[in-house]
């Protein structure tokens, strides 16, 4: 742990190559992006790749393993989630460091096969 407020994450974007069962991201971490979002739907999840062979390859360094290791084996409170960098400084739930002060994320996109259509639900302009 770096000290970053941590959210749980929930995605359902299935076609994602860190997409695993129950709507989980087996990534170590993630990059939330969307500079002056004013909406959810202007925010992306700039680690998405689409599930491939070769995408397989180039994610497997920021893949966590251990925790997708121990989530098949039945030890859910190891279920993988991952740290998140949040780039939306025009959320209520962005803090300084870039980090999301939320408690739940929701990354939403199902059959997203790009980038641009996945995006932090979660998102609430800030007031
Ligand atoms: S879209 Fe983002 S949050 Fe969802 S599985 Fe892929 S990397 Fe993880
Ligand atoms: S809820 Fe807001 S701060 Fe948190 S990841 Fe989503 S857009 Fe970023």
């Amino acid at each position: 742990m770096n000290g970053k407020p941590q959210p749980k994450v929930r995605c359902e974007v299935n076609r994602c190559v860190y997409w695993t069962d129950g709507n989980l991201c087996n990534a170590r971490e993630i990059e939330v992006t969307g500079s002056q979002a004013r909406e959810g739907r202007a925010t992306d999840c700039a680690t998405f790749a689409l599930r491939g062979l070769r995408s397989m390859i180039m994610a497997a360094p920021n893949v966590d393993l251990q925790a997708a290791m121990d989530y098949m084996r039945g030890e859910e409170e190891t279920e993988p989630n991952p740290q998140v960098t949040c780039y939306v400084d025009t959320c209520r739930y962005w803090t300084v460091g870039d980090a999301c002060r939320a408690d739940n994320i929701q990354i939403s996109g199902k059959q997203s096969g790009r980038e641009e259509r996945t995006h932090c639900a979660t998102f609430e302009p800030e007031e």
